[in-house]
């Protein structure tokens, strides 16, 4: 297959990542400018050089450009890594994307660069098949909430993977003339399959961008920044459908809003800042003692709404107790005790109306605990309060 070269078609890999590239980074990046594609642009240009490297094959630039297309390449799959990591957590550290590429460099450059093609070949493999299967592990690893785009791209870094994994054994075993790494595992079908994989991922890359962009909007949206518990329109979105389910499934439930004692005495005396610490610890108080399914939210300054299904109200008013006992606890650089806290308790069931109505019965219920000297529980009758 003459016109299917091993140049002609890193040419062709070369005009259609420049493409890409070009695509992606003035239609998705611009826009979302998402960690993700960053580091998908990074990717791509870093393909695109180490491809352009290897066109200097077989020109007295061989020498130099062999060994760098293989660091370039195998530094653009850390790439790819590098950014499906991000979709977790923080991304890995400099050191974890440069050893790879850095080592594949030494070997190639040792390896007689100038006369062997293929210089650090067994390296160069093993590196590329490493951080791709890599990143297919991570892209499985991602939350549920991402798409069905994810699993395709990790389908698509799990098959590179793969097929390099292949290159690598076959490159060992039979070494770059060999009838079978000539027949499946040579540069012209890999740079084919490349390409077809890269144009797939670059369209999923780009909805996956958006999709991390959209969820860290929402996330932004729905939480409260100082305790990282749910904000009020967060709660209340989650809260409506909880309500409903309550009630469809007829167990109980229970609403309770908390109010922390006297707050504006620790503002005053400790400072504003100490005052936000005691916020956060009560928040973690909350949320270590209630169920994850329980939603906790910050209606406010220093109150606070936990909606605890599957609990009626004296059920309810033994967990605010266990909030209170471990909220008791904390302590504080300041040397200062944790304030009392007072809770209103508004019962949930099959009869219940609206969130309004409920969180006025709690509200209602939580005055009556203020009134009543505080540091108390009290369950609030239903229909509304007053
Ligand atoms: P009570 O027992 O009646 O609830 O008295 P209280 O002092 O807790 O209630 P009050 O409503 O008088 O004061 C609430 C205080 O909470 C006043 C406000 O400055 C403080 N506050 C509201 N939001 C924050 C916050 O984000 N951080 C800090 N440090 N303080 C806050
Ligand atoms: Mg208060
Ligand atoms: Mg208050």
């Amino acid at each position: 297959m003459e016109f299917l070269d091993t140049t002609t078609l890193r040419v062709a890999f070369g005009v259609v990542a420049v493409t890409l590239l070009g695509l992606f980074y003035f239609v998705t990046f611009q826009r979302t400018r998402s960690v993700y594609s960053a580091w998908w642009c990074v990717a791509l240009l870093l393909f695109l050089a180490g491809a352009a490297a290897y066109l200097l094959d077989g020109t007295v630039h061989q020498q130099w450009a062999n060994p760098s297309g293989n660091a370039l390449l195998v530094l653009g799959a850390a790439s790819v890594w590098a950014g499906a990591r991000t979709l977790r957590t923080d991304g890995p550290q400099p050191w974890q994307i440069l050893a790879g590429p850095a080592v594949t460099l030494v070997v190639s450059v040792l390896d007689n660069p100038a006369t062997n093609d293929w210089s650090g070949g067994p390296v160069f493999l093993a590196f590329m098949c490493l951080f791709l299967a890599l990143a297919s592990a991570e892209l499985w690893a991602v939350k549920r909430s991402y798409s069905r785009v994810r699993q395709s791209l990790a389908l698509a870094s799990g098959l590179l993977a793969a097929f390099y994994l292949c290159r690598w054994i076959v490159f060992i075993v039979e070494g770059p003339d060999g009838p079978t790494f000539v027949a499946y595992f040579d540069s012209a079908i890999t740079t084919l399959i490349t390409l077809v994989l890269l144009v797939v991922v670059s369209f999923s890359m780009a909805a996956l961008s958006n999709e991390q962009v959209t969820q860290d909007l929402h996330l932004r949206a729905t939480r409260d920044d100082l305790t990282g518990l749910l904000n009020r329109p967060g709660f209340h979105d989650l809260a409506m459908n909880e309500l409903k389910r309550i009630r469809d499934s007829r167990t109980p439930g229970a609403l309770v809003l908390a109010d922390l004692d006297h707050f504006k005495t620790v503002n005053d005396t400790y400072g504003h800042a100490a005052g936000d610490v005691v916020l956060q610890a009560f928040a973690d108080a909350c949320v270590g003692t209630v169920r994850s399914t329980d939603l906790v939210g910050r209606h406010g300054g220093e109150e606070f709404v936990i909606l605890l299904s599957g609990a009626d109200s004296n059920r309810a008013e033994g967990i605010v107790g266990q909030v209170s006992a471990r909220f008791a606890l904390a302590s504080f650089s300041e040397g200062f005790k944790p304030p009392t806290v007072s809770y209103g308790i508004a019962a949930i069931d099959g009869s219940s109306k609206d969130l309004g109505t409920i969180l006025a019965t709690a509200d209602a219920a939580l005055y009556e605990a203020k009134s009543l000297g505080r540091n108390r529980a009290v369950q609030g009758s239903s229909g509304g309060g007053d």
